[in-house]
């Protein structure tokens, strides 16, 4: 491999396709970011070398300590999204807030909820602190289950700050830190920021994974420390084992969708690989990440995080406040995430004192809800089909969950040949195990189609509610 020469061109990673036709075919159509210059580049690998001490001390310290450095932020940033953001200026004199009156996180939880849609019932001008700034703004547009695209504004220490807690994410799940030579593979249709820090850190980027795709030979020649995929590939990231394990890939890092653990320990154990998920959104960045105890770790210099209106099952809503987004505050920011708080008070066995989070359930609007509205897990529902109708059955190509109404769900599958088991006792296992679940019994409908639905999302969305809560 060539060595870097800094000159004005950004590093050009793509040219690290190896012999492979296809690979470099494949990295030419990812295109490169706005973010991703030379400039931008430079200032995030002057902070990574001066600040990676700092930014893991900081995951370290106690509660106490977190907490006294987010809401001494949260107190800026409210304020100046009071002073300077005509959308909160109107919110927040509609229930009387004044300057200053933030001395406590009770303060400010009495603040009100906003949400994509009513952000996105105002000029882009009105929700950002300087509309001058807007048209050198670095955006980020989200499609969203709703329907309607959303449009985020940050400004560039906010993109450079992201992409250090990136890096530092990385670097904990390998076992000794990332050194400025090394590669992470990126199957993922979503790219960095920076493709790499003035040819450091470097990343190459697949932007699909295919039955074809010559993976493992590139593997080989690239010897990436990370590989960063959906879950969706996992399946066939497992169809090159040999070559993961003998390139020295060190740990496979998931997001973007729902996977369970149960998933992600199955391919963990399949390939003698650490798998950790990672939760983030188009809108706030990485909220959360997995330790190696499982549990979630709220990114607290990033992100303040609550569960709102929690169920009797610990199942609330997921509401964010970006501390490091001053351009385009998004300050108690509901995402339609459902998850539960880890429900021990105990510390983390790996040492951690940020909030942790048990389970994520993704879209709200996903999410299974018993006649008393209360959240039925979806990886208890994944759970139940990978028992009842994968583990057992080679045949079974597509399924998917959907909810109809309170008392009826629908499963509709796609089998290549007969099932091993017979639908009517496939059913029945299903029925008892779901309704168990609901804590009472429900119908369960049954459809085999020959043709499975394109989708146009790259979200697996295997548990769909149709049945609409008010
Ligand atoms: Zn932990």
């Amino acid at each position: 491999m060539d060595n870097f020469v800094a000159t004005e061109e950004t590093y050009d990673w793509k040219r690290e396709h190896g012999t492979s036709p296809t690979i470099k075919k494949m990295a030419h159509q990812v295109r490169m970011r706005g973010t991703d210059n030379q400039i931008l580049q430079g200032r995030a690998l002057g902070l990574w070398s001066k600040n990676t001490e700092q930014m893991n001390a900081f995951l370290r310290q106690s509660v106490e300590e977190i907490r006294k450095f987010q809401l001494l932020k949260i107190k800026k940033l409210v304020d100046n999204a009071f002073a300077n953001v005509p959308f909160y200026r109107e919110l927040y004199t509609a229930c009387g807030y004044e300057l200053g009156s933030i001395s406590s996180f009770s303060d400010f939880e009495r603040l009100p909820i906003v949400n994509k849609s009513l952000l996105n019932s105002f000029e882009p001008s009105k929700i950002v602190n300087d509309a001058e700034h807007l048209e050198h703004a670095n955006t980020s547009r989200t499609s969203g289950s709703s329907g309607s695209p959303f449009t985020v504004y940050s400004d560039d220490n906010d993109i450079i700050l992201d992409h250090l807690q990136v890096l530092r994410f990385y670097s904990s799940c390998l076992k000794t830190p990332l050194q400025e030579s090394d590669w992470i593979y990126l199957l993922h249709h979503e790219g960095l920021a920076f493709s790499s820090l003035h040819g450091k850190y470097r990343t190459f980027q697949l932007p699909d994974l295919l039955p074809d795709t010559p993976l493992g030979e590139h593997l080989s020649y690239l010897r990436p420390r990370l590989l960063v995929t959906l879950p969706s590939y996992l399946p066939l990231i497992l169809q090159h084992k040999e070559h993961v394990k003998s390139s020295g890939v060190e740990a496979i890092l998931t997001n973007s969708e729902s996977s369970t653990q149960q998933e992600r320990d199955y391919y963990s154990k399949a390939l003698g690989l650490p798998v950790y998920d990672e939760y983030s959104s188009e809108e706030i960045g990485m909220i959360a990440t997995q330790c190696t105890h499982g549990n979630y770790h709220v990114i607290e210099d990033g992100v303040y995080l609550e569960i709102v209106n929690a169920d009797s099952r610990g199942f609330g809503n997921v509401v964010c406040t970006d501390l490091n987004n001053e351009l385009m505050p998004l300050i108690r920011f509901d995402h339609g995430d459902v998850a539960k708080r880890t429900t021990s008070n105990s510390l983390c066995e790996c040492g951690s004192a940020c909030t942790s989070l048990e389970e994520i359930n993704g879209r709200r609007d996903d999410t299974f809800r018993t006649r008393g509205l209360e959240v039925v897990p979806s990886a208890s529902l994944l759970a139940a089909i990978d028992d009842i109708l994968i583990t057992p059955d080679k045949t079974l190509k597509h399924f998917r969950l959907i909810q109809k109404n309170s008392e009826t769900v629908e499963l509709i599958t796609q089998y290549s040949g007969a099932p091993h088991k017979s639908m009517p006792k496939i059913l029945q296992e299903l029925r008892d195990r779901i309704s168990l679940l609901f804590g009472y019994s429900i119908t369960l409908l049954h459809r085999e189609v020959h043709e499975w639905p394109m989708q146009k999302s790259y979200k697996r969305r295997s548990i769909v509610r149709e049945w609409e809560i008010n």
